[in-house]
């Protein structure tokens, strides 16, 4: 198989089913013998981000801690996409509990860009964006917090969308920052991802943050014309910091825009400064929060020796957490404490506002926002691994989209040194129709 062919280079999958996804697809065959019965994704091979659970099958978030951890029931994602006929095929790597941009941070091993593989494939949900590439599976789910599904589908030069905040549930989502935290697929091309959205939105009350709206049909979105769209391009994406190269991209990009009947004009979003450093405090606060349920206790490994309760906490979260991880605990930890909160905690949380409401300025008078999905192309492993904050700005471009909850999608742009480069479409909330529209006219 494809996945015998290339797994070895790519090591996108951190669980590999296959034996019991052909009995699956079994099932399927004789469930749904006449084609009439059969749904638009029936029998397609799909993986999932390990940060996802699934009844029987190991979820880990690429931790240690979840090393041993085999989840007694299905997120509501992958109930859907077990109801839209799909059969699941493995779990795919990704940075320990979706904290990273380039799956370095995986506990297990790096995953590789398939363009490549030399070069990091992104993250968190770089295995998601590496196996779809890579022809390994016929789509994934990714989770993005700050830019998770975007980046990595921009580094492998495929179709990632992370939707609205809320219109997809986080039921069965392990929890790095619930305020921001969102699902979405990732695709070789646009109407996959059309396919897959319509498979996986709506309310769930199994979610307290979803959203009680209509899904519109996304496929009927795709026509084709963007005559007199207004296309906002942010300066604060077009200037410092961008590889020019990548801008050269986009300036083609917006070329093409203008052929298929689209306007275009520079905007300003003037918190974009602020972002990164907003994101990483309420990410990091939130995730601490989160992240206290893993105690040795309740799920996952237990350190052996220890001599009290206090001691086997502490002893199962020094050995069962990676680095970055307990680096963003930490920080979470300080933002939150009596004294700080004020100064750092409650500050971020009025410029996550100030950060909307430049969105909302600009979809005043644009129907979209577009611009890069991240600075450079892909960068070499281990480039970038011994600095965090070099890695946090690749987040640059991402980041205000997230704490604004509005969606985005990463689609192809062209190739830089041989390297896919990401065009990044933003619109408006629950708007994912004309995203879709937007970004299938350009494909
Ligand atoms: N790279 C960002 C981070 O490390 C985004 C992660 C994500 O979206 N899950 O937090």
């Amino acid at each position: 198989t494809r996945i015998q062919q290339v797994e070895s280079k790519v090591r996108a999958f951190l669980t590999l089913d296959e034996e019991n996804a052909r009995q699956a697809a079994a099932k399927l065959e004789e469930q749904f013998a006449s084609s009439n019965e059969r749904g638009p994704l029936f029998g397609l091979p799909i993986g999932i981000k390990d940060n996802m659970v699934t009844e029987g099958l190991k979820t880990t978030c690429a931790s240690k801690i979840l090393s041993n951890f085999t989840p007694i029931y299905d997120a509501t994602v992958v109930s859907k996409l077990k109801d839209a006929q799909t059969v699941t095929i493995g779990k795919l790597n990704m940075d320990e509990f979706a904290m990273g941009g380039s799956n370095e941070n995986s506990a297990f091993h790096p995953s590789h860009n398939p363009w490549n593989t030399d070069y990091v494939p992104g993250g968190s949900s770089g295995g998601s964006a590496a196996a779809v590439a890579a022809g390994e599976v016929y789509f994934a789910l990714g989770s993005d917090t700050g830019g998770s599904i975007r980046q990595p589908a921009a580094y492998c030069g495929i179709v990632g969308l992370k939707p609205t905040y809320g219109l997809v549930s986080r039921y069965g989502l392990v929890a790095f920052a619930s305020s921001l935290d969102q699902i979405g697929p990732l695709t070789k091309n646009v109407e996959d991802s059309a396919y897959l959205l319509q498979a996986i939105a709506g309310y769930d009350p199994k979610d307290s943050t979803s959203a009680k709206v209509d899904i519109p049909d996304y496929l009927s979105a795709l026509t084709g014309d963007i005559k007199g769209l207004r296309i906002g391009v942010p300066k604060e994406y077009m200037g410092n910091g961008i590889d020019p190269a990548v801008k050269e991209k986009v300036l083609e990009a917006l070329k093409v825009f203008e052929g298929l009947g689209a306007v275009w004009e520079e905007v300003t979003l003037p918190h974009s400064e602020y972002a990164v450093a907003t994101y990483y405090l309420l990410a990091s606060s939130e995730a601490s929060s989160n992240l206290a349920r893993f105690d040795g206790v309740r799920y996952g490994v237990r350190s052996d020796n220890t001599r009290n309760l206090l001691d086997l906490y502490h002893m199962s979260r020094s050995e069962g957490f990676g680095p970055e991880v307990k680096r963003r605990i930490m920080l979470g930890t300080y933002a939150l404490s009596s004294g700080y909160y004020d100064a750092y905690y409650l500050k971020a949380q009025q410029v996550r506002t100030l950060i909307k409401q430049d969105f909302d300025q600009v979809f005043e008078k644009f129907d979209i926002i577009i611009g890069p999905t991240a600075p450079t192309p892909a960068f070499k492993i281990g480039e970038q691994s011994s600095d965090p904050l070099t890695m946090y700005l690749n987040d640059i471009m991402t980041i205000p989209v997230s704490l604004a909850g509005i969606p985005a999608i990463s689609v192809p742009c062209g190739f830089v040194n041989e390297l896919p480069v990401g065009l990044q479409v933003i619109g408006k909330a629950l708007d994912e129709a004309t995203l879709l529209r937007v970004a299938h006219a350009f494909e």
